[in-house]
Parts: structure tokens; sequence; C-alpha cells
């Protein structure tokens, strides 16, 4: 059985990930796994976070951060980084959302759900903010790292701007690039003080994720990389595909995202139109709705804080996604 913090070999392991893949140093000690990445976030939120702490989250979010934050008793502070914006968080709004009581920035790039990525020239406009307010702590979810398309590298910000490194959390974890959601592993890297404390939490929780997995973890990030190049030319592929047919339906429109496995286009052409049955479709939730009775489950935009939008998730195969594009093209034609 492993100590909280995780087994050594894969704190090691890891140490040597963030070195290779991501230019950052760390010490093994500056590492806790988690029972997934959700579990890591959610220790990091409760050990840092007191009451009426502001945490800052561009929308659209991951539905998760908002949760978390509100459970240990901090203020979200939602900041609406619209299509025109690339649904990225610009400098000034960034510098416009913090107060004296801002406790961390949560970044999700690659986003779920716009899949957004922020490039290096991106982070370092962050970071210029960042570095004239030393209270705000960043926590940057890099979970979707390795699934990035054309050429695209995802940059941690602490990398891009080395001054932030002492107030970096970074959550990432196997579910996504490894495919192995259902191992539970995740894990947190950041300054030992704050590691500690997010150990200390867990050990009094779940006390460590499986030590089976922990060992699975290892295997997969020493072992050979190659499946991650072969698995993102299939999800390039679909990426295309959907958002070429998304963007062939009047109504819709979809930008092209850098990475993860979501789309998230906009719906306003289709706000105030009426369904065969006679309903107006009043927002995305109507929306989504009258999509699901046409066989295709999306979710609606308004759940991750940014409407008339919804996601598309293309983890899925080819004929899927191809038939699933066919109907919402058809239902929406049936519109009027
Ligand atoms: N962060 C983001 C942005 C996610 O989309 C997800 C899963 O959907 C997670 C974290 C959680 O990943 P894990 O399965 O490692 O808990």
């Amino acid at each position: 059985m492993s100590g909280p913090a995780g087994l050594l070999e894969l704190r090691q392991a890891i140490a040597k990930k963030l070195h290779k893949d991501n230019g950052v140093e760390y010490a093994p000690s500056q590492i806790s796994i988690g029972c997934g990445a959700k579990q890591s976030l959610f220790n990091a939120m409760l050990a840092t976070v007191n009451p009426g702490d502001e945490v800052i989250i561009p929308a659209p979010y991951w539905v998760s951060y908002v949760d978390i934050t509100r459970l240990v008793g901090g203020l979200p502070v939602i900041v609406s980084c619209s299509k025109e914006a690339q649904y990225r968080l610009s400098p000034a709004d960034l510098e416009a959302a913090i107060t004296p009581h801002t406790k961390w920035l949560v970044l999700c790039s690659p986003s779920n759900p716009s899949g957004v990525a922020y490039s290096a020239s991106q982070l370092r406009g962050l970071a210029e903010v960042l570095r004239r307010h030393p209270h705000v702590g960043i926590i940057q979810d890099h979970i979707y790292e390795h699934l990035v398309y054309d050429g695209f590298v995802s940059e941690v910000i602490n990398k891009v701007d080395p001054e932030l490194h002492s107030r970096t959390l970074i959550i990432n974890g196997l579910s996504k690039g490894y495919c192995m959601t259902g191992w539970r592993v995740g894990f947190v890297a950041g300054p030992a003080y704050l590691v500690d404390a997010i150990t200390l939490l867990q050990s009094h929780s779940t006390t460590s994720t499986s030590t089976i997995s922990q060992w699975a973890a290892v295997a997969a990030l020493e072992g050979d990389q190659s499946f991650i190049a072969r698995n993102n030319a299939a999800f390039k592929a679909r990426r295309d595909l959907v958002v070429a047919a998304l963007n062939a339906i009047e109504g819709i429109s979809c930008p092209t995202p850098e990475g993860a496995f979501y789309v998230y286009p906009s719906c306003e052409g289709v706000i105030g139109k009426r369904t065969p049955d006679g309903k107006t479709i009043a927002n995305d939730e109507d929306y989504v709705a009258y999509l699901l009775d046409a066989g295709v489950s999306v979710v609606h935009g308004a759940a991750f804080g940014l409407s008339p939008h919804f996601r598309i998730s293309y983890a899925a195969s080819t004929e899927s996604l191809t038939e699933a594009c066919r109907r919402i093209a058809q239902a929406t034609q049936a519109l009027e």
C-alpha cells in the first residue's frame, strides 16, 4: 500500500514527466496523487479556500470548478469569455476581476467545454497581470494537455513565466490522454507547503487511490508514448468532421478548437425559431431538449456558464458522430 501522497515511484515518474513534457521542475515531495484529477482539485480547494475567498473562473467552465468553490465556502467569480474572444480570458478582464479577496485563478487549457487552449504568448499576457497581484494563485488544470491538434503545444503558465512557479498548482491525471478514466489517478504539483496540506487532507478521506492503479500509471507514464500521436490523429479527424458538419447548418456557428475532445458551437441563429409542433426555442436549453427528441444528446451552454451555445463531445465513433450531425442538421432545418 502507498502512503497518502502516493507511491514514490509514481511521484518520481510524474516529476520526470513534468520536466520532459512541460519544462518545469518538481521534487517527488511536491507531488500528491489523488483519486483522479477531480479529487486533487477538490483537495486543493478544500485545503486553501477560506469562507469569502474569491476564485476567478473563466466561462465557459468545467462545472465542477464552480460547485467545488461553493462547497468549500468560496465565492466563484465568473468571467464571461465570449465566442468573439475565442472563449479565452483576456488580460484586461483578468485584471478587472481581481480583488484583495482573490485566492485563485482557475485556468483550464485545453478547455472542457470549449476545447480552446492558450498559446504561450496568451499565457504570458495573463502572467503579466498576475505578476502585479502577488496574492493571487494559479490553478492550471492541464488534464487535456496531450489532446492537441495541428501542431499546437500546450504549456503550463509557470514554464512561460517562472516567476509564477511558487504560486502555481498544476492539476493533471491519466483520465484523458492515457484513456485511464476508470483507474482514478490524478495528481497535483506545487509548492511543498500546499502539497503537504493537500496530502494531509487526503489522509483523512480516501487515504490514497488504489495501489494497483498507481502501478498502472507508472507503466503508462514510463512506457511507449506513441499511442498518443495515433489517438490524436483519430481525434483530429473527428473534430474536423464535426466542425465542418455543424458549420454547414444554418443557424449554427462552430469555431475550430485547438484541443480536448469537445466543440462548443453557438446556436444563436436558432433562438426564437419554432419547432414543427409549435414550441418556441427561447434558449440553448430548449434547443438541446429539442435535439434530444431528435435522438441526439448534447449539453446546453447554460450548464457551463455561457449561452447560447451547446457542447458536443467527439469522443465517439466516426459513425456515431456522422449520424449525430445528420440528425442535428435535419432537426435544425425543420425549425421555422
Ligand atoms: N478537469 C477537467 C477539465 C475535466 O474535464 C475532467 C473530467 O471530465 C477532470 C478534470 C477530472 O478528471 P479525472 O477523471 O481525472 O477526475
